[in-house]
């Protein structure tokens, strides 16, 4: 490569790296408190590390639940011995795997390299297999967002449902590697893309946010004392 054109591709990659940290700072400048709260949080919770990645458990369910460390476990183990290319991007993506009541199943946090989860959404009793499955394509589908924040690309309004679009694609090409002639697993496990979802999530106000919120605790307090009984 002429030395001229490298250093005009070395130019706009720095000015993309610059623009990508100015837009994400200044996004997620409210928020900054939340995430130093969240990392004392995980400083002062016991956790264990698998394969570099640690396995945090802060949800209600943890003293009558222990699905969420061993079928984590189990869900690395799957991608891995699976598809080793994209077990490493997990790897180099997701620092922790949090468990926790939310209001999604599933999401990304960049500042801290975290992938939470909410486990307790899962009722797996009788169809453990097809819950793992689905369980490691979507630790593809979160360390998908966090290659493309490793190429500065950042999770903007105009771009979210391309991001959405490419994580969901990366989750079903990874479950296909479950189907076989007389199953399509991948359908079964990801199923088409659902842009009503997403935009019931971008759209929903604080106030939203917050019920709901306050209602998944409340259900959990709840499914956590009928276990303890
Ligand atoms: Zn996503």
């Amino acid at each position: 490569m002429p030395p001229d054109v490298r250093k005009r591709r070395q130019h706009s990659r720095r000015m993309r790296q610059f623009l990508f940290l100015l837009h994400y700072y200044y996004q997620h400048l409210l928020t900054l408190p939340a995430s130093v709260s969240l990392r004392w949080l995980l400083r002062s919770v016991e956790w264990e590390t698998h394969e570099g990645i640690a396995i945090v458990d802060v949800s209600l369910h943890r003293d009558v639940d222990d699905r969420f460390r061993k079928n984590t476990i189990a869900a690395l183990g799957l991608i891995k011995a699976l598809d080793p290319r994209r077990f490493h991007r997990i790897q180099h993506e997701i620092k922790y795997i949090q468990n926790g009541e939310a209001l999604r199943w599933a999401s990304y946090d960049r500042s801290l390299l975290i992938c939470h989860i909410d486990y307790g959404r899962i009722d797996d009793a009788g169809n453990e297999e097809f819950y793992l499955r689905q369980y490691a394509s979507t630790l593809v589908h979160e360390a998908t967002h966090g290659a493309l924040y490793s190429r500065y690309i950042d999770y903007t309004f105009k771009l979210r449902t391309r991001i959405e679009r490419l994580c969901h694609l990366e989750q079903k090409r990874f479950a296909s590697k479950f189907d076989v002639l007389d199953r399509k697993w991948s359908k079964e496990l990801v199923g088409e893309f659902d842009q009503q979802k997403y935009n019931s999530n971008w759209n929903a106000t604080y106030s939203q946010r917050f019920k709901g919120t306050i209602a998944r605790w409340r259900q959990s307090w709840r499914s956590r004392r009928s276990k303890r009984r």
